[in-house]
């Protein structure tokens, strides 16, 4: 069957990769698609617990064992007709390769349309060294979300109107960020904080940051939610004791309290966490067979990584596994690649916003600088009409110092 001539759509003649940040970078603190890559002094590297906190030489900054060694990658892909597309993740110059020597096979001669069909051999191709996740799936999901935005260009219409169209007229958020005080007074329905303790800091370390979760519950009220993020920092036995000691301050949900792959402590962890509070996870979960096991273990919210995951081709099929059991799939904040998506979810009630101002106390777009026209919330609230421009809505921000370190 051929198209009527009205819907020949043009073939992609070129993808680019561009690499801004991270370790091959001239200058560090660039923010952009990598936002862990921030300057000193930021809310988002400051004594946050993590697997390697137990090295007291680790401990204060994650920056300081690598957590933006990688940068971002821009995706670059050209049509026939000359409109381009593209997206920003976290992959940098080893996504670069990889798009470059080996992904480009897959995407230069198809139409803009057959992004599904891109997206199975991209995936199916990388099985021999993607390990199931990381950097290679970042990189796959930068592609297609490039996709998803040049097929967006080229039919004039937002990604959302692609996936199905609004199930809402608006899309309310929490903040992510050390000052849900301050997020309250600008509209945010509650605020997620990093956990700054762990295990080997035992039963001291719980006094500590049940200590920040009563203060900050004493300057919010009783009705604000408040939430710990615990980047895959605790035991199973340090998690239940977090959270029988947060629940009488109604902490909303507990988050990543293990690494990804840790699937029987998180169904242990259901098990022993107090009635009411939520576990979620997922923002380092890598494919759909692994948050099917997350959702098996009863992980309340699902939260995949837009840009690590796979894209929106992925997050879609990820929504659907916890839609079939009446959970939530709630995106770790990825700007409007979340936005695009989550506003066509039936599943996806609220949404997250990632505080990428240094003290949390201002709204700064979460990949700064490298998207020009990223939207943000207005009182916590964006609406459909603030996504609709063609694509996701942005465009590369060339200013930026981007460089393309392989050409094929
Ligand atoms: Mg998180």
């Amino acid at each position: 069957m051929t198209l009527a001539p009205s819907l020949k759509l043009p073939t992609i003649t070129a993808i680019r990769a561009y690499s801004m940040g991270g370790a091959a970078a001239k200058v560090h603190g660039q923010g952009g698609g990598d936002y862990h890559d921030q300057g000193h002094d930021h809310w988002i590297d400051d004594h946050i617990a993590t697997p390697m906190s137990k090295y007291d030489e680790y401990k204060q900054s994650r920056q300081s064992f690598g957590i933006n060694v990688l940068g971002t990658l821009v995706v670059e892909v050209e049509a026939s007709d000359g409109t381009t597309g593209f997206a920003v993740s976290t992959a940098g110059n080893p996504g670069c390769f990889i798009v470059e020597h080996h992904l480009s096979r897959f995407v230069e001669g198809k139409r803009v349309d057959q992004i599904k069909l891109i997206h199975d051999q991209m995936l199916n191709s990388t099985l021999f060294y993607s390990g199931g996740g990381g950097v290679v799936i970042n990189t796959i999901s930068c592609v297609d979300l490039a996709l998803w935005d040049l097929y967006g260009k080229v039919l004039h219409l937002p990604v959302y109107k692609l996936l199905g169209g609004a199930v809402r007229d608006t899309i309310h958020f929490y903040a992510t960020g050390a000052r849900p005080d301050l997020a309250k007074e600008m509209g945010f329905i509650g605020g997620k904080m990093p956990t700054h303790w762990g295990p080997a800091d035992d039963d001291a370390g719980i006094a500590k940051d049940i200590a920040m979760l009563a203060d900050m519950r004493e300057r919010v009220g009783d009705d604000f939610w408040l939430m710990f993020d615990c980047w895959m920092s605790q035991t199973v036995n340090y998690a239940t004791k977090l959270a029988h000691a947060a629940a009488p301050y109604k902490l909303k949900w507990i988050e990543e309290c293990f690494p990804p792959n840790q699937i029987e402590s998180y169904r242990q962890l259901k098990k022993n966490m107090p009635a009411g509070m939520l576990m979620t996870t997922g923002e380092h979960t890598g494919t759909i067979e692994g948050f099917k096991e997350l959702s098996d273990a009863g992980v309340d919210i699902l939260q995949p990584d837009v840009g690590w995951c796979g894209g929106v081709t992925s997050l879609c099929e990820i929504a659907a596994i916890a839609k079939s059991r009446g959970q939530l799939v709630v995106p770790h904040g990825s700007s409007v690649y979340s936005h695009h998506a989550v506003i066509t979810f039936t599943n996806t009630p609220f949404s997250e916003f990632l505080m990428t101002s240094p003290h949390a106390d201002s709204l700064r777009p979460q990949f700064d600088p490298i998207l020009v026209g990223e939207p943000v919330p207005e009182g916590g609230i964006m609406t459909a009409e603030q996504l609709d421009k063609p694509g996701f809505g942005v465009e590369l921000n060339r200013d930026c110092p981007l460089e393309r370190p392989f050409q094929h």
